[in-house]
Parts: structure tokens; C-alpha cells; sequence
């Protein structure tokens, strides 16, 4: 259509013709959006999208990715049927185990498999050769097999996919060539291309590796680095008639292979991964003429791809090489896609796809759709929304190191509680070197370092009765327990400073932030309000405290790794709104925060301070300035572990000082210095809810059992009509299971079962070790939520039997809290 005109105005401009762009363009076009233009520099497919090997694979490690490729399959089947079919081929996919572990990890994909209706099934060495015959089996323990699965040709798709979008009224121009964005008040305005101006409300960069160069040209930064991706194809070889291969994944020969007309395609995830590093200083600046090229094949790093292959089906040693492939492909630090609005309004990204960009093509055209319209994810997406990088993955280079990790370890096992080698020591609490020399195991969260526990190696009879089987046992630490029974039973001190704290200020903020949070926060300076801020369709965008300090000034504490996302999300309603005069200030770094719980707490604190600590002067959930130790701090009786205690905020430079207070005020208490491993424990027991743990955007608060946070009373707030429509049918319910050994752990995602039948997966898990027993939280249909119900647990493949319990498990009565 280049020859057409350009339009001066549009409603939706897209950024990019590859599978991205093309698919979020027919997604509009389904969704009714007629007034939508979608540009390329080059032609359609000329950025990663034509070099791609094209396997479909649906089953993720994440739940809402599968549900996200099980779409794609859907349409691609449907593509089939019209007038510009996308060459899709249904051929089935075998993933093999070479090892005990890996076999370990295919039967709990089985096993969670049954929670989406996939059919992955588990399958033996024989019926692998039969479905495959050039494999040699050496070393195969087993596999699965995925009839559903197939392959198809990402340039037929992507045409595919622009005619479906041309059809319903999408104007596609390529060789348009953006040159810059403009965004007025925080709003996109309009962009500029080689061929003219075009005002517009919407932009979406689905630049592909692309995407960093054209976020910089608004400021806003997207962390995707191109890497070099490699594959070959063989000559053909296969018969005429032999019947269409399934592919082929062996991840721990970190190879995969498909067939390609009457030969194999073959490619794999190399150790030593490289980076398209275009100039000494740069990781992201693609040359302005890469358009529909091929990096320079690199033989020496597929090397050991190649071995690999000729050792798994031995005929690639033997048969020719018709084509070797090098294509750039832009990667994520997370390996997960970037998807979603930005921190400018009107902005949205849908880009790094990681190589599973053909298979995810579907559900992400569906998923950023469907967020346009809407101005809102339609389902959890945090795992993939670009609000999820912290302000460190601004740096390029930062981004490389994890980027790199991850790419390298894409097959590998990845067990809990694993930390990341790379790109750490970014932000750190001012008490970090304090932690360092008191035997602290760090692990690392949105960039921060944090403590996961402490553990003196010259401790020895550590007591490891608790260490769980399997795979959560890997990375557990028996200090852990320590810790969790220094809290209930005298006294614990955790450092969260990396917590994000965000000040909302200025003339009508009350109002603002009532019209936004589910329960009323507005209840007087020094009150402390436990809330969540819905989307309109009732699900729960954010989770966090609301203090109010002044008669326009509120302080609110929310997550690590939720800063840029709820601060996102409460300047966005601030646009929406129409609160123009609000300030939101990100306090984060200005202000350390440390947790002192148990009950001792109060005899602790009382000794640094002359302020009157009792129960009737600071009430549970109230808020105030004291002096300790002489210093300054906001007190906030708030607890996270169900003990007495109070969260301190303190200025960065004062917080080594309170901090050594503490400790040497503790020491006749037996205060203990604890980390977050114990939080998880602690909470698990107490029934607090975590966000992207049990609850999410697709959870409202009653069926999470929050409804006590939410405020009936006010008359108005986002979300609120959603809300109760949606209680009146409340068809599930979040609920806490117990397994009677402690060692036996899910790991989450786990399917629930009465009777064989899934009613459910396990949502989040953990060790109870005041209650002696192992916990997991799961979305239950109402009526199996009886208390004392019996349900199965499928743990790799094994069943385990779990009890249905009246929640909190710990301190129902909340005396301990309140005391
Ligand atoms: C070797 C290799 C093998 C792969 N194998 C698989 C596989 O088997 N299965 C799978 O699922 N995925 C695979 N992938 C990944 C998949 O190909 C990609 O994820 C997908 O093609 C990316 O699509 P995209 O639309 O995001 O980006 P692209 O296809 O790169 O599209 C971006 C477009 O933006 C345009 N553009 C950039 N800047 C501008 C500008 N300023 N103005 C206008 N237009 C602009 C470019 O011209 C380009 O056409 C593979 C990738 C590689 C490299």
C-alpha cells in the first residue's frame, strides 16, 4: 500500500511489520478498531521475522504464556482456512530427557499440562524412535509428546495475519520509516515519518530487536539487546512419502530440530552465547540499512551445537548443509516478552520476543489488543509487562550481563529459590556492608540486594530434619527455620529497605486516592490503611499500605519489584481522572525501612525511645514520628509476619546508627537479624496475601479473601460496579491446603484434584514451621472449599494428599498482632 497516500491522522499507529506488529494489527482489526495504521521501514517481515525456524511449542513455564500460545495455535489453525493461508502444520512435538532431573521436570509440565486441557502426555523410549526413527535413543530416559504442537512459515503467517488485519480496515504502509515520537502533557501526540507527520492517540513499538532505538525516541527505555541466533538446514534427505516429522526439542543437548521440506532444520541455544554488538560502546543501535539481512554465519560457536546434533540423530553428520542461518533475534534479561503501556500514556510496547516470537505471536497480538482497548491488561501479564525492569535495566550494559545469563541457561533446569549470578550489586540497602560482615546470603530482587538469610559457615549441627524432598529442598537453608521461630518467639529484624515507597501529594490526593483503592484510606493523619487499587473489571492492579501524613500527603508502601508498576498505574489514573495537580514522588531510595517483629518488639524499641509504645497509645495500624536512639523515624505498627511489631522508616544516612541500636538493644531479648526467606514462611502461616503470588489483575479482593479491605461505604471507586457484580457469582476461592509433612513442598502450578478431576492449580507454597506442616494456597471452586476437604496434589507425577483449612493458619484471633 505504500503507494496510497499517507494519512495525517490515525487512531493506532503500529511500529513494525513483523509477526508482532501484523498480529496486534489484526487483533485491533477483530476488536472492532477500524482507524489504524501500521508502518515499516522495509517490508513486511524484513526485521527478525523471516530468518525464524518457525516450531510452535504452547506448554511455558508460565501459566498465562501457555494459555498465550495455546491461542496462537488456535488462530494459526483458523489462518488455515482463509484466503491467504499461513502454511501451518500440525506435526506434534517430542521433548526428550537425557537425565533424571529433566524427566523429573517433564512430568510436572504433565502434570500442570492438565490444568490448561493440554494433552502432553508422557511417552517411552520406543515410542520416541517410532515417532521419530533417525534418533539415536542413547541415553534417553523418556520424553513427552504434544500431538497439538506444529510448525509454520513466520513470513506466510505474518502475510496472513496483515490480510486478516487489511481486511477488517487496517492500512498497512512499509517502507515508512519512523523518525521520531511526540508526546504531549505525557501523551502521545503524533509521530514523524520519512514520508510526513501523522497525529495519533496510540503507538505501539513492535520493533522487534528495534524496539530500544525507538523507545529513545521518546525517552523511554526498552532493555532488549539483539543476540545472534543460529540454525542450519540439512539437504533434503527424507523420502517422499515419509509421513511429516514431529520436532524435536533435547534441551539438555540444548538442541531442537524440525523438518524442513524433505530435510531437518536444526538449532540450539549455544553456552557461549554473543551479543550483535554493533559498535565498542553500544548493544542496541542497529545499522539504518539492516533491513531483510543475515548476520555472518559463526561456525566456531555452533560448533558444539553440531556435535551435539550428529550425536542425537546421527544422519546430520553425514548429510549436507543447505543453508546455516545467523539471525539477530531481540532478547529480554527475563527471557520473557516486553509487553505493555509504558510510563508515557498512549505508549505500548509488544517486542522481545526471545526466539518464541512465532509461537507467541497469537496470544501477544490477542493479550496487547486487547490492553489497548481496554487501557488495562485483560489478564495477569505481569511477567511480562515492561513495568516489571527496574530503573537499573536502564543501563544497556546491565541489561547485556542478564541477558546474556539467561540466554545461556534458556534450557536449563531452573530449580526454586535460584538466584542470578549476574548483573548484581546494583542497589543496596545502607546497611549492606553490615549484612555482609554478619554472614548475610544475599539474593537479588528488581536490581536490589536483599537478604535471603544469614548463616555463619563455622555454625555447624544445623538442624536439616526440615530440608523438603525434591527439587524445593535444592536451595533451602535450615537458618531459614531459625529465623522464622526468632519472630514468633522473641524478636526478628529485617531490613526492607529495597521496599518502593511513593509519596502522592498535593490538592485533592485524598480524593484521588479514594476514587482509586477499594477501602477507604482517607481516616485521619497517622492512619495506616491496608488496600488494593482495581482495574474496572474488579481484578486487583495494586496491593499496598496507604499512610496519611499530612492533609494532602500520603505515604504508600508497596513491593520491591512493583514501583515502576504501581507508580505506573497511579499516574496513569491521575491522567484518566483528571487530577492534574497531584504530585507523585518515588521515595524509594531516600529511605531505608526495617521490620522489627515478635513479641519482644515492643520491649526493644521501648528501651531507644521515650515515646509511649503501649497498646492503647500506638495502636495496631496507626503511624507516627518517634525519636530513636535520638534519630528520627516514621513508626508504622503494621505487621507482615503476624507478630507485634512496627515497620521504621529512616533516612538512608541515619539507618546504620538505628540499626546497631537495635541490635545492641535486642541482644538481652534475643532479637535475631532475619531475611526474606523467612518473611515467605512467616506470612504463608498468617494468611498474608502477596501480589503476583496469590493475588493478580485477574483476582478480585473477595474471592481472595480480602473483602474486608474493601469499603462498600464509598460510593464510587475504580472497579467498584465490577466488583459486586462479581461477588454476587463468586464461583472460586482462594484457599489454604496443608500437607501434613513439612518436607513436602509444591512448587506452584501444580494441579488439584478430588476424584481425578483437576479443580484447580496450586497457586503459591511454602513451610509452615510454627504449624509443623507444609502450606499451598490455591483458587478453588466454591463448593470444595468446605473446610476439612481432601484434596490430591499432582507433585511430579505423585500424588499427595492435602486438607482443606479455615484460614489464617497461625493466630486466628490475631492476639499476637494486637497485643
Ligand atoms: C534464528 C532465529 C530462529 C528463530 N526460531 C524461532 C522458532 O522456532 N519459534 C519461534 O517461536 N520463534 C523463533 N524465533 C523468534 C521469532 O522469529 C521472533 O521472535 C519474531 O520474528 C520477532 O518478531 P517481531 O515482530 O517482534 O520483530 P521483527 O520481525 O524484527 O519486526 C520488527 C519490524 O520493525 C521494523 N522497524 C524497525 N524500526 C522501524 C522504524 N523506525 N520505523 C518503521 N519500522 C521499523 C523493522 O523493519 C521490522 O520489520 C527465531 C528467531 C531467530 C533469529
Amino acid at each position: 500500500m505504500s503507494a496510497q497516500e499517507l494519512p495525517q491522522r490515525a487512531k493506532i499507529v503500529i511500529i513494525g511489520g513483523g509477526v508482532g506488529g501484523a498480529s496486534v494489527a489484526y487483533h485491533l482489526a477483530q476488536l472492532g478498531e477500524r482507524d489504524v495504521l501500521l508502518l515499516d521501514r522495509s517490508d513486511l517481515t524484513s526485521g527478525s521475522t523471516f530468518h525464524s525456524a518457525g516450531l510452535v511449542g504452547q506448554l511455558r513455564a508460565d501459566p498465562t504464556l501457555t494459555k498465550m500460545n495455546m491461542h496462537s495455535v488456535d488462530l494459526y489453525r483458523k489462518l488455515e482456512m482463509t484466503e491467504t493461508p499461513a502454511s501451518w502444520r500440525e506435526c506434534g512435538s517430542i521433548k526428550i530427557a537425557s537425565t533424571k532431573e529433566r524427566m523429573a521436570e517433564i512430568r510436572r509440565q504433565i502434570g500442570w499440562s492438565k490444568t490448561f486441557g493440554l494433552d502432553l502426555r508422557e511417552i517411552g523410549v520406543k515410542e520416541i524412535a517410532d515417532l521419530f526413527p533417525l534418533i539415536n535413543t542413547e541415553g534417553i530416559i523418556g520424553g513427552c509428546y504434544m500431538a497439538t504442537d506444529g510448525q509454520v512459515d513466520p513470513s506466510q503467517l505474518t502475510h496472513a495475519l496483515a490480510s486478516g488485519a487489511r481486511r477488517g480496515g487496517v492500512k498497512i504502509f512499509t517502507n515508512t520509516r519512523v523518525l521520531q515520537i511526540k508526546a504531549k502533557n505525557n501523551q502521545i501526540n503524533s509521530i514523524l515519518t520519512d514520508k510526513g507527520e501523522i497525529e495519533c492517540e496510540i503507538v505501539v513499538n513492535c520493533g522487534g530487536m528495534f524496539a530500544a532505538e525507538i523507545g529513545r525516541m521518546l525517552g523511554v527505555r526498552i532493555p532488549i539487546i539483539p543476540m545472534s541466533h543460529q540454525y542450519l538446514i540439512t539437504e533434503n534427505f527424507l523420502p517422499d512419502n515419509s509421513p511429516m516429522l514431529p520436532s524435536l526439542r533435547d534441551p539438555d543437548n540444548l538442541i531442537y530440530f524440525r523438518q524442513e521440506v524433505k530435510g531437518l532444520l536444526m538449532g540450539g541455544y549455544e553456552r557461549n552465547s554473543k551479543a550483535w554488538q554493533t559498535s565498542h560502546d553500544s548493544f542496541d543501535d542497529i545499522p539504518a540499512d539492516f533491513n531483510a539481512k543475515l548476520l555472518n554465519p559463526d561456525w566456531d560457536r555452533f560448533e558444539n551445537i553440531a556435535i551435539n546434533a550428529a550425536n542425537r540423530v546421527p544422519i546430520m553428520g553425514e548429510i549436507g548443509v543447505k543453508n546455516f542461518i545467523n539471525g539477530p533475534e531481540g532478547f529480554t534479561p527475563d527471557n520473557e516478552f516486553c509487553l505493555g503501556e509504558t510510563s508515557v500514556g498512549g505508549f505500548y510496547v509488544a517486542a522481545g520476543f526471545c526466539a518464541h516470537g512465532i509461537a507467541g505471536a497469537g496470544g501477544i497480538g490477542k493479550v496487547v489488543a486487547e490492553w489497548i482497548v481496554a487501557g488495562e491488561p485483560t489478564m495477569d501479564l505481569w511477567h511480562m509487562d515492561i513495568k516489571r525492569f527496574a530503573s537499573a535495566y536502564e543501563s544497556p550494559k546491565f541489561t547485556l550481563e542478564r541477558v546474556t545469563e539467561n540466554y545461556e541457561a534458556y534450557y536449563d533446569i531452573h530449580y526454586p529459590g535460584e538466584e542470578r549470578e549476574s548483573a548484581r550489586g546494583e542497589n543496596m540497602s545502607p546497611i549492606y556492608n553490615w549484612h555482609k560482615a554478619n554472614h548475610a546470603v544475599f539474593g537479588e530482587k528488581a536490581a536490589w540486594e536483599r537478604v535471603n538469610y544469614y548463616h555463619d559457615q563455622a555454625t555447624s549441627n544445623l538442624d536439616e530434619s526440615n530440608r523438603p524432598n525434591g527439587w524445593v529442598g535444592k536451595n533451602w537453608h535450615p537458618a531459614v527455620a531459625l529465623e522464622h521461630f526468632a519472630a514468633r518467639n522473641t524478636a526478628g529484624l529485617f531490613d526492607e529497605s529495597s521496599f518502593a515507597k511513593i509519596e502522592v501529594s498535593g490538592l485533592n490526593s485524598a480524593q484521588f486516592l479514594n476514587s482509586i483503592c477499594a477501602n477507604n484510606v482517607v481516616r485521619g493523619i497517622g492512619r495506616t490503611i491496608y488496600t488494593q487499587a482495581l482495574n474496572s473489571r474488579g481484578g486487583i492492579e495494586s496491593d499496598y499500605t496507604v499512610t496519611q501524613v499530612a492533609d494532602d500527603k500520603f505515604f504508600i508502601v508497596t513491593g520491591t519489584a512493583f514501583l515502576n508498576h504501581d507508580m505506573g498505574w497511579l499516574e496513569k489514573m491521575c491522567r484518566q481522572l483528571g487530577y492534574n495537580e497531584i504530585k507523585i514522588r518515588d521515595l524509594s531510595r531516600d529511605l531505608a525501612c526495617f521490620g522489627i517483629w515478635g513479641p519482644n518488639a515492643r520491649k526493644i524499641l521501648s528501651k531507644l525511645t521515650d515515646s509511649d509504645l503501649s497498646n492503647e497509645a500506638f495502636t495496631f495500624m496507626s503511624s507516627k514520628i518517634l525519636k530513636i536512639a535520638g534519630i528520627e523515624v516514621r513508626a508504622t505498627r503494621i505487621t507482615y509476619v503476624g507478630e507485634l511489631g512496627w515497620e521504621l522508616y529512616i533516612s538512608r544516612a541515619d539507618a546504620l546508627q538505628v540499626w546497631s541500636e537495635l541490635i545492641s538493644a535486642g541482644e538481652e531479648f534475643g532479637l535475631r537479624p532475619c531475611g526474606y526467606r523467612a518473611i515467605e514462611s512467616l506470612r504463608l502461616e498468617k494468611g498474608y496475601r502477596a501480589w503476583a503470588g496469590e493475588i493478580n489483575s485477574e483476582t478480585n479482593p473477595y474471592e481472595a479473601g480480602l473483602g474486608f479491605a474493601v469499603s462498600l461505604k464509598k460510593e464510587n471507586f475504580v472497579g467498584r460496579e465490577a466488583l459486586l457484580l462479581a461477588n454476587e457469582n463468586l464461583t472460586r476461592k482462594l484457599t489454604a491446603l496443608t500437607l501434613e509433612n513439612i518436607k513436602d513442598v509444591p512448587m506452584g502450578n501444580e494441579p488439584i484434584l478430588i476424584n481425578n478431576r483437576v479443580i484447580g492449580r496450586v497457586k503459591s507454597a511454602g513451610q509452615g514451621y510454627t504449624i509443623n506442616k507444609a502450606i499451598a494456597y490455591a483458587y478453588l471452586p466454591v463448593e470444595n472449599t468446605k473446610i476439612g476437604t481432601k484434596v490430591d496434589i499432582e507433585m511430579f507425577g505423585i500424588i499427595k494428599s492435602a486438607t482443606v483449612q479455615q484460614e489464617p493458619l497461625y493466630d486466628p484471633e490475631a492476639i499476637k498482632t494486637k497485643s
